[in-house]
């Protein structure tokens, strides 16, 4: 039998880290449940301690999330663990994930701890952790730069304490794949109580080696990698998850391991991901870049055309992306909307569905054809809408190469109707000091950026605004054929999203 390597998802703890990312508690649930779909084996929900926001949302995944093992980060001190304890409370499968830095340099500048106090607080950690839950993840933070006889007899004394799961993380992403694979080698022989636990890695990619780090890993024993879609994560990000999976899939004969993961989900979960924390892909980024299956020279074509295995190690189906373009149109009911998305994966309520279809009539009317990709991007954009406070009801804008524009908006402020116009460098900077002053709001602009969903004339257009208010930036999306209006809905869009904003789990005020 092949041994099984766990996939620990940690796009909601550490690829929250990213920065630019903030997300509310709606947003992460939304990610987790697709990461349920995906079949990940555990997903690390967010560090509780760091703020109300953060121990919502490990609460509410726990509370609505069934399937994989939950689990929430805590520093080696019993406020940390207890908190995380509480958040986790209404899971089906609860970890909780405790971590102490173990190297010379993070023990001496950071922890001020010699080497005992810092063995003496892990036990301490994973014991009190293992009061609440009997799964226990204990990570020694910057194993990578460790004393390694130190590193052995800190995990044999936490598996001792009831740790079930050792982590080595390379924290600063610094080792090599050749290095961190007798690191493994080295912590497998030299641990005695390791057979009765799982081994887990957590590579950084600040040179580029995470996944390579994860998979020799996975070769000298390794049996759980953590990982987040996208490689989203701190600095330079974590191991890619979706890279993984797929080298392990699709090398199955040389890495003879198994593992869980739906791969057919890969493709919507990376888009979703990205949509949700606005990061959007590179087009050459493995697997799931919008090139990593296109060929274009004429030889890979022709070699394509004739036999698909000369140039194509992997199918686009293998991730869940699908050829198929077309579809609906102005004379599409709502049972056909309906099924597209049942086939698509989409499992919406009645009321959401009801929203959808709306907008799908609305964008119908407006466009011709409407594609997989057109509907994805309704949805997605219906789904996560937050309760309104804010609402633009119309506007109308003038603007010229010699003429000064302006714009005027009316919106609905709390269920106040309200009108203002202003001035402004361009149609846009004009809507978006119109909005302000209509909501009498003060944010600051700090990127803007616009693409098309497909292509031709007719097609959606999506921006995607950030936008700085006390010091906290905010994501908005706006979707439509007209990108005056699409601008005017992401700036409302990120305005709503400053106003509900206690259900954010940043500022972090924890490292
Ligand atoms: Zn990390």
């Amino acid at each position: 039998m092949p041994r099984k390597i766990e996939i620990f998802d940690t796009t909601l703890r550490d690829g929250e880290q990213t920065p630019g990312i903030s997300l509310n508690v709606k947003e992460k649930l939304e990610i987790a449940r697709q990461l349920e779909k995906l079949s990940v084996d555990v997903i690390e929900a967010g560090f509780p301690i760091a703020s109300n926001g953060d121990f919502n949302a490990v609460k509410a995944i726990a509370e609505n999330v069934k399937g994989p093992v939950i689990t929430g980060l805590a520093r080696a001190n019993f406020k940390d663990i207890d908190r995380a304890a509480e958040a986790l409370k209404a899971a089906e499968r609860p970890r909780i994930h405790t971590f102490i830095a173990s190297s010379p340099i993070h023990m001496k500048y950071k922890l001020k701890m010699t080497e005992e106090q810092v063995l003496e607080a892990a036990v301490a950690a994973v014991k009190r952790a293992k009061s609440f839950v009997e799964d226990v993840e204990f990570s020694a933070e910057d194993a990578s730069r460790s004393d390694v006889e130190f590193l052995c007899r800190l995990f044999s004394a936490a598996i001792k304490a009831g740790a079930t799961v050792i982590n080595i993380p390379d924290t600063v992403g610094y080792t090599t794949p050749g290095e961190f694979g007798q690191l493994i080698k080295t912590i497998m022989e030299r641990v005695p109580e390791i057979d009765k636990v799982k081994v887990s890695v957590h590579c950084h990619d600040d040179l580029g080696m995470a996944v390579a780090n994860s998979l020799e890993a996975v070769i000298y024993g390794a049996t759980q990698v953590e990982c987040a879609v996208n490689g989203l994560g701190e600095r330079a990000g974590n191991a890619a998850l979706e890279e993984i999976v797929m080298a392990l899939d699709t090398r199955k004969d040389f890495y003879q391991v198994e593992h869980g993961i739906n791969t057919k989900q890969i493709y919507r979960t990376s888009k979703m991901v990205s949509t949700i924390t606005g990061i959007f892909i590179q087009p050459n980024k493995a697997i799931v870049g919008a090139n990593a299956f296109a060929h274009e020279s004429g030889i890979h074509q022709h070699g394509v055309l004739t036999e698909k295995s000369t140039y194509e190690i992997m199918t686009p189906q293998s991730i869940g992306l699908t050829t198929n373009t077309l579809v609906l149109g102005k004379h599409s009911g709502r049972h056909a909307f309906a099924e597209r998305l049942k086939e698509m994966g989409y499992e919406l309520s009645q009321d959401e569905l009801n929203k959808a279809f709306e907008r799908f009539k609305d964008l119908a009317d407006r466009k011709k054809e409407i594609s997989d990709l057109d509907i994805e991007a309704i949805v997605e954009d219906q789904v996560m809408k937050l309760p309104q406070h804010i609402e633009l009801e119309c506007f109308q804008v003038s603007t010229g190469n010699k003429a000064i524009a302006t714009a005027t908006v009316r919106v609905n402020v709390n269920g106040k109707v309200v009108e203002e116009a202003s001035t402004g460098d361009g149609p846009i900077d004009a809507i978006y000091k119109a909005l302000e002053r209509a909501c009498n709001m003060n944010c600051k602009l700090v990127d803007y950026s616009i693409r098309s969903v497909t292509a031709g004339k007719d097609a959606l257009g999506e921006v995607t605004v950030r936008v700085e208010k006390d010091g906290r930036t905010f994501l908005g999306r706006g979707l439509s054929i007209d990108i005056i209006e699409a601008s005017a809905m992401a700036y409302t869009n990120a305005m709503n999203k400053t106003i509900w904003n206690n259900g954010y789990s940043k500022p972090r005020e924890v490292d």
